[in-house]
């Protein structure tokens, strides 16, 4: 199969890249700067060359596209626009090169994210659940959504992102060092629920929803078993063998992180009835055995 992975380059694309060289597939990596690789069966190309040049994805089976400004730093106006932009221009940009191909991909999945569903402490959500655009990145996701929509003549699956745990990326090695320095503890009332998947599952839905051609629109991508803040950081502590005992009151976690605190203060049950109606196995359903295999190394 040949690929070709826009945003390839973050911490999900990475691994993504990895496993498709490992399944000897062909990757076109699509970056905004030139980057080389030392595998022989991936090539990259830049978006300018791409535009330049669209004939480059003649043939690609599937376009992933992760690309996006990081939702990790101060929500300060200037980083809300790189935010929601990043996200809108390069999904245009696809489209507008995907216009110009004659022999087009299958399909095309592009990330999405859990924020569309509101927050709720009770609440169960599953891709039938009503969009709730409570804050700016619920906000953002509906218009990432609509612009994929947009694409026509192709199959679109919108991937909507949990908590990707990994040793080597995203949240968790943030989330991990209070307890590493033994101050470990619940974040605000611990109550709200963290919607996390695996990266190696993570990896490999994807490729599901490649290779299930009955799967689109919107997925949700998180394990079977949601947890909440509070069984999250007592699992990690058990795995690391450290206190889960300073708790950080929101109050201070809001002064540190400003409007970007939601993430953590807040959550949402998510369930991925898409997946599982789909026959998709998880390997990590258990939020302990998931910690134990990342704190213990990862996925290499
Ligand atoms: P990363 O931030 O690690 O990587 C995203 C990639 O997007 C970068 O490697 C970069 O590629 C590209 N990019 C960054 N900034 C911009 C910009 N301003 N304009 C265009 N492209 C940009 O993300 P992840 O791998 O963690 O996640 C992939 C997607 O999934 C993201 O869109 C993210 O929002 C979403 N997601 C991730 C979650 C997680 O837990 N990791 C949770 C929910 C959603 P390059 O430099 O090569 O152009």
């Amino acid at each position: 199969m040949k690929v070709a992975i826009a945003g390839g380059t973050g911490f999900i694309g990475r691994h993504l890249v990895k496993y498709f060289v490992h399944n000897n597939d062909t990757v076109l990596l699509i970056s905004r700067r030139q980057t080389v690789s030392d595998s022989p069966s991936v090539s990259n190309v830049t978006w300018s060359e791409l535009e330049a040049n669209p004939s480059k994805l003649e043939g690609i089976d599937a376009v992933i596209n992760l690309a996006g400004e990081s939702i990790n730093q101060r929500w300060t106006e200037e980083a809300k626009q790189r935010i929601l932009h990043s996200r809108l221009d390069t999904v245009g940009r696809l489209a507008r090169l995907l216009e110009q191909i004659e022999d087009k991909p299958h399909v095309i999945v592009n990330a999405s994210g859990m924020s569309i569903y509101g927050t709720s402490e009770t609440e169960v959500f599953d891709e039938t659940s009503p969009k709730r655009l409570t804050d700016f990145l619920a906000h953002t996701v509906e218009q990432w959504e609509e612009a994929v929509d947009r694409i026509q003549g192709i199959r679109v699956v919108k991937i909507r992102v949990g908590l990707v745990l990994g040793h080597d990326g995203g949240a968790f090695p943030k989330m991990a060092l209070p307890y590493k320095l033994w101050v470990g503890g619940k974040i605000g009332s611990g109550r709200q629920v963290l919607s996390w998947v695996h990266i190696e599952d993570m990896i490999r839905l994807i490729d599901y929803c490649i290779e299930h051609e009955d799967i689109s629109g919107a997925v949700n991508a998180t394990a079977p078993n949601p947890v909440t803040n509070d069984e999250f950081g007592r699992a990690l502590g058990r795995v690391l063998r450290r206190p889960h005992f300073f708790p950080v009151p929101a109050w201070l976690f809001k002064l540190l992180f400003g409007e970007l605190s939601v993430l953590l203060l807040e959550g949402q049950r998510v369930i991925p009835r898409v997946l599982l109606d789909h026959g998709f196995e998880f390997k990590f359903t258990a939020i302990e055995q998931a910690l134990a295999q990342i704190t213990s190394g990862g996925s290499k």
